[in-house]
């Protein structure tokens, strides 16, 4: 008897796949090649966890396709790169027309668009499915974005639908994202989301902890209080699990942990898309640029040194706790707006008529940005799918008018005070500019006229007529 269901590559995200779809009933085949001086993953897998279910195992790719009914479908989980290009190239002479192969790695979409393109001759129906929520997510419920070669959608929803989180009415995170590489597009954007709300948290945190009175404790209750409110989220959730985390030594782990931010590639792939399209993705981008500040520890260490590390967060506790509220409430409803408008300049430019409601609703559960006040995001697109910036939906032009001066009075004394908050003084920045009928960019248009004879348009003209002065 044939599996339904083959995964490829049995790392922390496939194993724990395999034995979600193996728990739901379905029949599945794994591969993992073998490598030298390495244990046999595959005997290691079936012997340990996938013991005693409907799991075959092969270390041979040959053996692997013809396990599988026709058509085949099948998920690669490996490293993003090169190995997927290694496993395609391997299991493309046991393919037949129509099989279906789902790329579930963190891959960038520019190869996904490549892959794509090169397999189109084939008649392998090939799909990027960005799938987040780590290990907990892919053993018990993920969130899933597929796009690509719509062909395929029908034959894999049932498989993917089973594995992704639910919501509480039942209804799967995992929807059909879109055409070509908009599905690795859209996890990437959620993972450049992911590093906006991050950094915004962790600002959050040096105010308190600069401010001398919160001990890692009473900031665990401040974030459990802010998880009862408008920011519940996964994010918030563990942030406060990690400040009461204490090691056997009775130290508090958090404040072992050094300072320095790593990443792997997706927030850089993100600003770069920004770049790319003109799409201020500024929050995601100060966050992005903020770990490589982090990881720059000598140099912060020189920078000590010569203008001392004094830093101060100057506002009467009692008042702390409601402020900070407020102000991360109006930073990330500002990050998320951005991470929104890339999402839809990308849309136009490439032809995915992406949903953005759905695409809320998909991060509402499994991944690792979900959060309430997604539904919210869901409602305003629904509303309106044209939506020109989500800041000026309804309700979350309410939310901004009542949470902004909050977020300006924290920006305001943490500048005061000394402490480096990116992320956040860039979200107050762009709110403001988005608002402003007189921006300073005349004068930008000015000296680019000046020195270069770039010509402007002028207030007083139709738009699209150039001028030229001579300016001395
Ligand atoms: P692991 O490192 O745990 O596993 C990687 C898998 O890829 C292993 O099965 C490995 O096989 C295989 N592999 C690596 N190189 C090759 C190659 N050249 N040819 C064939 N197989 C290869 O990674 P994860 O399971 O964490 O991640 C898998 C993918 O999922 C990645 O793209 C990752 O970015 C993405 N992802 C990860 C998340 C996470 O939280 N961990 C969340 C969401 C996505 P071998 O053991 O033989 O080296």
């Amino acid at each position: 008897e044939k599996s339904e269901f083959g995964v490829v590559g049995l790392g922390v995200m496939g194993s724990n796949i395999v034995l979600n779809l193996a728990d739901k009933g379905v029949k599945v085949s794994v591969f993992n090649r073998l490598s030298k001086g390495k244990k046999n993953a595959v005997e290691a897998f079936l012997r340990g966890e996938g013991a005693g279910k409907k799991i075959l195992g092969f270390t041979n790719l040959k053996d692997f396709a013809q396990s599988l009914e026709s058509p085949r479908k099948i998920l690669l989980m490996v490293k993003a790169g090169d190995a997927v290009d290694e496993m395609l190239r391997g299991l493309l002479p046991f393919l037949s027309r129509g099989d279906i192969v789902i790329d579930g790695g963190n891959s960038n979409f520019k190869d996904t668009a490549r892959r794509l393109d090169e397999l189109e001759d084939s008649g392998i129906l090939f799909v990027g499915a960005g799938i987040s929520g780590g290990e907990e997510g892919a053993r018990n419920g993920a969130s899933i974005m597929p796009g690509g070669n719509e062909k395929a959608w029908g034959k894999i929803k049932p498989y993917l639908q089973k594995i992704a989180a639910k919501l509480p009415n039942g209804e799967p995170c995992c929807e059909w994202i879109g055409g070509g590489a908009s599905g690795h597009f859209v996890k990437t954007i959620h993972n450049g989301i992911e590093y906006a709300d991050m950094q915004m948290i962790a600002e959050i945190y040096q105010t308190m902890r600069k401010s001398g009175k919160f001990s890692n404790e009473e900031m665990a209750e401040v974030f459990e209080k802010f998880n009862r409110g408008k920011l519940e989220s996964f994010l918030i959730e563990i942030t406060a699990k990690i400040l009461r985390h204490k090691d056997e030594n009775g130290q508090f782990s958090l404040d072992l942990v050094l300072d320095a931010a790593g990443q792997k590639g997706t927030g850089k792939w993100s600003v770069e898309s920004g770049a790319e399209l003109g799409s201020p993705i500024s929050c995601i981008a100060e966050a992005l640029f903020a770990r490589f500040v982090s990881g720059m520890v000598e140099m912060r260490k020189s920078g000590a040194r010569i203008f001392g590390s004094e830093c101060k967060f100057n506002m009467p506790s009692g008042a702390m706790g409601a402020v900070l509220e407020n102000a991360l409430y109006a930073a990330k409803i500002i990050a998320y707006a951005q991470g929104f408008s890339i999402l839809s300049a990308a849309s136009k430019k490439f032809g995915w008529n992406l949903n953005l409601g759905e695409i809320a609703k998909i991060w509402r559960g499994g991944c690792i940005i979900r959060a309430k006040f997604l539904d919210r995001v869901t409602e305003a697109f629904s509303a309106d799918c044209d939506l020109e910036n989500l800041l000026f939906s309804e309700f979350f032009a309410e939310e901004i008018r009542s949470s902004v001066n909050s977020l300006r009075e924290v920006s305001s004394l943490a500048a005061q005070g000394g402490i480096s908050m990116p992320a956040m003084f860039s979200a107050l920045a762009y709110f403001d500019f988005v608002r402003q009928t007189e921006s300073p960019s005349n004068l930008i248009q000015a000296q680019r006229d000046f020195f270069g004879a770039h010509t402007y348009e002028r207030t007083d003209a139709p738009r699209g007529e150039f001028f030229h002065t001579k300016w001395e």
